[in-house]
């Protein structure tokens, strides 16, 4: 089993630190480019096959121009970012955070209702959260009827990453 993965989200939610737990030992690909106008491939997840189990591969890309434009590059970047999004199997939204919370989330949201493509929301940064937080955001974002499924993690910590893993490996 094979398949591309986007994931997406404002700066600093945790998407290089998520993905570099996702990939701990088994990394075979990462790179710390800057944000180019290009796609960047950010990581190749690989699990040898077993008895008991297929392998798997997935390929983790980084997209960019994910903001609200405020020019004509801006809006290309957007509509670049979107075509992404219907080419990928799945599509991993973090957040560390509620909706109402800011601008940048709903934006990203609006985008994500016009494909088809399964997503897997995120919530990034439990730790430092606490669950009545927790438990708001969750209920927020699963309102939206936007996510397939809602996962809370701390990337730093690598709590609940696994779950992150078999859920992707599912889209
Ligand atoms: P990105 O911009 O979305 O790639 O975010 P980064 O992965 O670079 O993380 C931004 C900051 O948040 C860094 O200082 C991370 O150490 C921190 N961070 C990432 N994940 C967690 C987490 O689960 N808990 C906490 N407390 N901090 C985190
Ligand atoms: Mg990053």
């Amino acid at each position: 089993k094979s398949g591309f993965i986007s994931i997406i989200g404002r700066p600093n939610v945790g998407k290089s630190t998520l993905l570099n737990a996702i990939l701990g030992e088994k990394i075979a690909i990462a790179t710390e480019k800057p944000q180019t106008t290009r796609n960047t491939i950010r990581g190749i997840y690989t699990r040898q096959e077993t008895e008991e189990r297929e392998g798997v591969q997935m390929i983790f890309i980084d997209t960019p121009g994910i903001h609200k434009p405020k020019n004509k590059l801006g809006d290309f970047m957007t509509e670049a970012a979107l075509n992404t999004f219907h080419e990928v199997d799945g599509i991993i939204f973090i957040t560390d955070d509620r909706l109402s919370k800011g601008p940048g989330d709903p934006y990203i949201l609006e985008m994500l209702k016009k494909v088809e493509t399964p997503k897997l929301l995120v919530i990034n940064k439990i730790d430092k959260t606490g669950p009545e937080e927790y438990r708001r955001a969750y209920e927020e974002f699963e309102g939206t009827g936007i996510f397939s499924g809602i996962i809370g993690t701390s990337a730093s910590q690598g709590k609940n990453v696994e779950d992150v893993i078999k859920a992707a490996e599912a889209f």
